[in-house]
């Protein structure tokens, strides 16, 4: 069934990992996707695997990290698909190091991408679904955001402020019809978690009740439903895609 048929969505940090799977999941799903991200040879692959699979797609150059991209990114998805009605904010990078030794860039980059780079991204395309009075926000947090952990200030700071991003956008948007949501990951098996040694995978994964590491398409799926009109009635929220690892 395509319960998002006719309806645009972008992802950012779509050329891999989990931004991948969601962009394939809501293209499977009957939405047209804008892939953005930094490398437009890999974001070009994805597109490819969605025009082979029926679906539509496209790729636009994006480094959230700076405003002017984000600005020219957005102006280039409205002028191409007119609108743009889910966002899915993904993209997202780590510089762990324990806090008494962490460098001032370390912070700033993570929190710059993490966090400012999805409010500014939600502020780039928001008029275009007040204007359609119909919206899906998705940020992706972490369970990392919910439990905080060592080596990780900077990163869990940005995931925790992108879920009180979550709730206030939540209550600002919910007259249009835009819901807002927050998806938190736990341990996912993606290029981000490979620099892990297995003893470190082995020692995590110990902590998870279903006993084993998730997948990106595990996250999409939750992803996919958050955007669908039969999530209508859920906003402000964040779900957890972490086979119990913390329960909220
Ligand atoms: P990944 O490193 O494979 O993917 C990150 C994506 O973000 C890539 O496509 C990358 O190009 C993009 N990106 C990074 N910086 C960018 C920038 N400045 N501009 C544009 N794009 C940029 O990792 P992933 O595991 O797929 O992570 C995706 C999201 O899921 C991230 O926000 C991450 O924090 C979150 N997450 C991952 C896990 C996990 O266990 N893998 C757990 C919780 C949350």
């Amino acid at each position: 069934m395509s319960i998002l048929k006719g309806r645009v969505a972008l992802v950012s940090g779509a050329s891999q990992g989990i931004g991948r799977a969601c962009a394939l999941e809501l293209a499977r799903a009957g939405a047209s996707v804008a892939l953005a991200a930094r490398n437009l040879d890999k974001l070009g692959e994805v597109a490819a695997e969605i025009a082979a699979a029926g679906g539509t797609a496209q790729a636009f150059a994006l480094d959230v990290s700076s405003e002017e991209s984000i600005k020219s990114c957005a102006k280039a998805v409205l002028e191409q698909f007119g609108k743009v009605e889910i966002l899915v904010n993904n993209a997202g990078i780590t510089r762990d190091m324990l806090a008494l030794r962490m460098k001032r860039k370390d912070w700033d980059d993570v929190l710059t991408t993490n966090l400012t780079g999805a409010f500014l991204m939600t502020q780039a395309v928001m008029s275009s679904m007040v204007k359609g009075r119909w919206g899906r926000i998705i940020n992706i947090t972490s369970v990392v955001g919910q439990m905080g952990q060592a080596g990780q200030a900077n990163y869990a700071a940005s995931k925790a402020g992108l879920i009180g991003l979550t709730k206030s956008l939540a209550r600002e948007l919910a007259s249009r019809t835009i819901t807002v949501n927050a998806v938190a990951p736990g341990f996912i098996e993606t290029a981000m978690t490979s620099v892990l040694t297995d003893e470190q995978k082995a020692a995590n994964a110990q902590y998870i009740p279903l006993g084993r590491v998730g997948t990106d398409v595990e996250v999409a799926h939750a992803v996919a439903f958050l955007a669908s009109e039969e999530a209508g009635y859920i906003t402000g929220h964040t779900l957890d895609v972490n086979g119990g690892m913390h329960m909220g």
